[in-house]
């Protein structure tokens, strides 16, 4: 809880700047051969109007952070292809202390429906929250001009709002998170935003089922996001280039893992019994060290059904902690699962590994996530919760079944034939069965997988979400 005798960061303007984040523009033409001219054409005309509608306007985008999860992710790759399409775009990511990170994630755990940690929302986390976007607020409301365009992304931002309309901005507020039920916990946390987002001119929402009643007669829009074929997160990947990087991270001979000791710039190991063979089967989650994407579930579920069979290995891998600012519970989740992992069997402990990923470069990042996900005979992913889940697209991409939760963005992902859904991600005994009852069917995995990339390749490309994201500004621009 915030200490009572706190007094609020001073409206200044200076002490939480927002911070620009170099995008490089992309061009669009080049998911051409993925799309098709009839695509690409629709993509086109949708664009130039947009250009049209807004004039001189500047397309601002509003985040908390450039690296580490699903919205850095997708914001690299929609920023430069809005700017390769002349298209003024800019992102700016907030900022703010620790104390404000922490209150963000309440918002962010409490929007999906879950506690988080036994901290309040109350007035005090209310004023605290609302100096910090203040700050931030009146340092961009020097740069940006009326008319402009916002597009508020998450909790962390949704503070800016009012100043920013106060000054003839057109701004509109995009949740990338949600769940389809409401509880108390949704509840504390929609009322501790409403108040910020009566100013807000549409709405972004990945999922019909997140959008809240109290937006009932808003202008709603559902766009969910999308990966993009040519980054190095989905890439293909030549034999020599995978065989490096997965040397690299102990998957394959010639290791140069390294121990936790050795510094932020490699990968660390934690567990397995060193290099795979060949022949093997890899089992691989891959996600922020968040409770709600549940790592320690997918640890124990697999334990108790699978760990010991000869060939078959499990890795939960994640970003190095401490690299994701907005993201203050991953060094805690973390630990949870390496002691969760200490009180397996020796057996148990060979067959899983928990991987952290250095983030100061993000391609080489980028590429591990990509390999590892290649290799792996099925791809999990085990959420409590998901706004959307980009992971579970990147496999389908790379024609991996998935065994992934039955919740919020991943049921848009897996369609029927694509994959396989749990409807009860809690329930670690029907996970375990699922998993190993697919691993025993190679031609229905590899089915799937074709399935997967045909689903993927239709619906959740970065063209998609171009030409939704460019529908929505051209509305508000002319609105
Ligand atoms: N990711 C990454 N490095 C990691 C772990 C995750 O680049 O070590 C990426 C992952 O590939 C995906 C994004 O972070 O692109 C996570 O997005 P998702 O929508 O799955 O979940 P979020 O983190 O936004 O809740």
């Amino acid at each position: 809880m915030v200490n009572q005798q706190r007094t609020p960061i001073g409206h200044n303007g200076g002490m939480f700047e927002p911070k620009d984040v170099q995008v490089p523009p992309l061009d669009m033409m080049r998911l051409s051969p993925l799309i098709g001219p009839e695509r690409l054409d629709h993509l086109v005309r949708a664009v130039a109007e947009t250009r049209e509608a807004l004039g001189k306007a500047t397309v601002w985008n509003v985040s908390s952070t450039e690296i580490g999860g699903g919205v850095a992710e997708m914001l690299h790759i929609l920023v430069g292809y809005a700017k390769g399409s002349a298209i003024d775009t800019r992102w700016v990511v907030v900022q703010g202390d620790g104390e404000f990170f922490q209150i963000t994630k309440r918002l962010h755990n409490r929007l999906h429906g879950a506690a988080g940690d036994k901290g309040e929302l109350g007035r005090f986390e209310g004023e605290h929250y609302r100096s910090v976007t203040d700050a931030n607020a009146l340092a961009l409301v020097e740069r940006v001009r009326s008319g402009d365009v916002v597009v508020l992304h998450d909790p962390q931002t949704a503070g800016l709002a009012g100043e920013l309309a106060r000054r003839g901005v057109r701004v509109m507020w995009r949740c990338h998170i949600g769940t389809e039920r409401s509880n108390a916990f949704t509840e504390e946390a929609w009322s501790f935003l409403a108040p910020y987002l009566q100013t807000c001119r549409a709405f972004v929402f990945s999922h019909q089922d997140f959008v809240p009643l109290r937006l009932a007669g808003a202008d709603v829009w559902i766009i969910p996001p999308s990966i993009d074929p040519y980054t190095p997160k989905n890439r293909t990947l030549t034999r020599a280039k995978s065989t490096m990087l997965l040397a690299r991270i102990g998957f394959v001979g010639g290791s140069s893992t390294k121990t936790a000791s050795d510094g932020a710039a490699d990968p660390v190991v934690i567990g397995g019994s060193g290099p795979m063979e060949p022949v093997d089967q890899l089992v691989v989650q891959v996600s922020r060290w968040d409770r709600l994407k549940d790592m320690q579930g997918v640890l124990e579920g697999f334990a108790g059904r699978l760990a010991g069979r000869a060939g078959l290995h499990l890795a939960l891998v994640g970003p190095a902690v401490g690299a994701v600012s907005d993201d203050p519970e991953g060094e805690k989740v973390l630990q949870e699962c390496v002691s969760a992992w200490e009180g397996l069997s020796a057996l148990q402990r060979r067959a899983i590994r928990l991987v952290t990923l250095p983030m100061a470069d993000m391609e080489e990042n980028a590429l591990m996530v990509n390999v590892v996900q290649r290799h792996a005979s099925v791809v999990v992913q085990k959420s409590i919760e998901e706004g959307f889940g980009l992971t579970v697209a990147e496999a389908m991409w790379k024609s991996r079944p998935v065994v992934a939760s039955a919740v919020g963005g991943i049921v848009q992902q897996v369609a029927p034939g694509t994959g396989l859904l749990l409807e009860d991600p809690k329930d670690l005994g029907v996970f375990g069965d699922t998993l190993a009852g697919l691993l025993e069917r190679p031609q229905d995995m590899a089915r799937m997988g074709r399935r997967a990339r045909r689903h993927i390749r239709a619906n959740f490309l970065s063209d998609r979400h171009l030409l939704a994201f460019a529908h929505l500004v051209d509305h508000v621009a002319r609105s």
